[in-house]
């Protein structure tokens, strides 16, 4: 069997997807894409898909090898993103190859269902508990969200007040016993997030997310022995290499996104390597149906799984949402907050081909919006 055709197609809402098919006629799907830069992952895809046609699609660890140590230069969220897409596909052309789930191949399941969150609110998130009854109406026991919009530098006292007040209006509508995690985006600095991670404690939350910004990871180990609420991190770190620190450093839960971390080979490997440390995997997914498929699959596998994030009803979803290009949308039906394992072969899901094909004649131009403070400065996002 070889690889004969390898496709991309940008998809609203801001998604990018990859269609392997084999001379056999086995096809495999995957979600290479940044958010925000998804014709330069579609542009990589082309150039890594020149050295995969022709090739036997079951040698899985070796292009991986190939493809992500191959071109002498390496890593990054693109070349990461495009690697891992095509990873997804390649899994799931074995698992239909050899008639089984990818868990199945990942050394089978651990575990029959598991955990997922749902996203409340945006950043400017005006009516928190009516999403969350809602959330928590639909069977969720756990939500995520953001901590704040635009914070400054060294967040003020009226800002470190909003985040309080914010997180707990959540907890408040979320009774005791359900679970908030709150994501911080990267917008805090070290100091500001010492100060605010001390008064979300109280409030319990089952995680705190990004406190600060990846490139700020050599202050984790300040902030895990200073934070008296578990962190996580890990949704802009792209390989075992850079998830080493952050778990040496004390994090609690580990975040790689399965369309940006060299998809599934690598962040099972990603899996052990927190198994080391105590530390749990809790999958980043504000992406498409391929993604989440692909995270579930590591989520049956992975001893150490927390939780797994996922898109349905998330603010970023204009225009096409989770279930829009799936023939049959069962393996996301979400009970009592959980996904059931399935049986079906590779990923578990079947893709529209027909609307994914028609949604690429539209295409998407998604980018995040750049913000500013108050004084007109850059503001991370
Ligand atoms: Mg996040």
């Amino acid at each position: 069997m070889k690889i004969d055709r390898i496709e991309t197609f940008l998809v609203p809402p801001r998604w990018l997807f990859c269609r392997v098919e084999t001379d056999d006629g086995v096809v495999g799907w995957g979600e290479p894409v940044v958010e925000g830069r998804a014709e330069v992952v579609r542009a990589a895809v082309d150039v890594l898909a020149e050295y995969l046609l022709g090739q036997d699609p079951l040698r899985i660890q070796d292009h991986w090898q190939v493809l992500t140590k191959g071109g002498f230069y390496r890593g990054g969220p693109v070349l990461s993103s495009a690697v891992a897409g095509l990873d997804q596909a390649l899994w799931d052309i074995a698992g239909k190859t050899y008639g089984a789930p990818v868990h199945a191949l990942l050394g089978g399941p651990v575990r029959d269902r598991a955990r997922v969150y749902a996203w409340v609110g945006g950043d400017e998130p005006t009516q928190l508990a009516e999403q969350i009854s809602a959330q928590v109406e639909a069977g969720f026991t756990a939500v995520k969200m953001n901590a704040a919009g635009a914070t400054s530098p060294l967040a003020t006292v009226a800002e470190t007040a909003a985040v309080v007040a914010r997180v707990s209006a959540a907890r408040e509508a979320l009774g005791p016993y359900r679970d908030v995690a709150v994501d911080c985006h990267g917008r805090f600095t070290a100091a500001s997030a010492r100060r605010v991670l001390t008064e979300l404690a109280p409030l319990h939350p089952l995680f705190v997310e990004e406190p600060v910004l990846p490139e700020h990871g050599h202050l984790l180990p300040g902030l895990v022995a200073a934070s008296p609420v578990p962190l996580a991190t890990g949704e802009r770190l792209y390989s075992r290499a850079e998830f080493l620190p952050a778990l040496a450093a004390g994090i609690a839960v580990a975040q790689p996104d399965l369309s940006h971390a060299g998809g599934i080979s690598e962040v099972h490997r990603i899996a052990s390597l927190a198994e080391t440390y105590g530390a749990q995997l809790a999958p980043h997914c504000p992406l498409g149906p391929i993604a989440l498929a692909a995270g579930l699959q590591v989520a049956f596998a992975a001893p150490n799984f927390l939780i797994q994030e996922q898109s349905r009803g998330i603010h970023y979803n204009k225009d096409a949402d989770l279930l829009s290009y799936l023939v049959d949308p069962e393996p996301f039906r979400f009970v009592d907050g959980h996904a059931h394992r399935g049986d079906a072969p590779g990923l578990g899901i079947t893709l529209d081909e027909a609307a994914v094909r028609a949604a690429d004649r539209t295409g998407h131009r998604w980018r995040n919006p750049v913000w500013r403070h108050a004084d007109g400065s850059f503001a991370e996002w």
